[in-house]
């Protein structure tokens, strides 16, 4: 079984994150690829504990990219309810 169920619960044809209210369906091919993007780009402080993230050399360049991302889509969104 892959390291990441550790922090994802599958429930049917749904797989939950542990980490936060996530939801994600269950991939017909059963490729993980999805669940790995999700916990790198949400919740990188646990992706690099895993085997997969202590490897990932890039992650540090990457996380410093998705902060600029994230504040400037936040920065959108906020003036788009106003
Ligand atoms: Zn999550």
């Amino acid at each position: 079984m892959s390291e990441i169920w550790n922090h994802f619960k599958s429930k049917k044809e749904d797989i939950f994150c542990n980490n936060c209210d996530s939801t994600f369906k269950v991939p017909k091919d059963g490729s993980t690829g999805k669940l790995w993007n999700h916990l790198k780009s949400s919740h990188g402080v646990v992706y690099k504990l895993t085997s997969r993230g202590k490897n990932d050399k890039v992650i540090v360049k990457r996380k410093i990219d998705a902060n600029q991302n994230i504040q400037t889509r936040d920065r959108t969104v906020t003036v788009n309810r106003r």
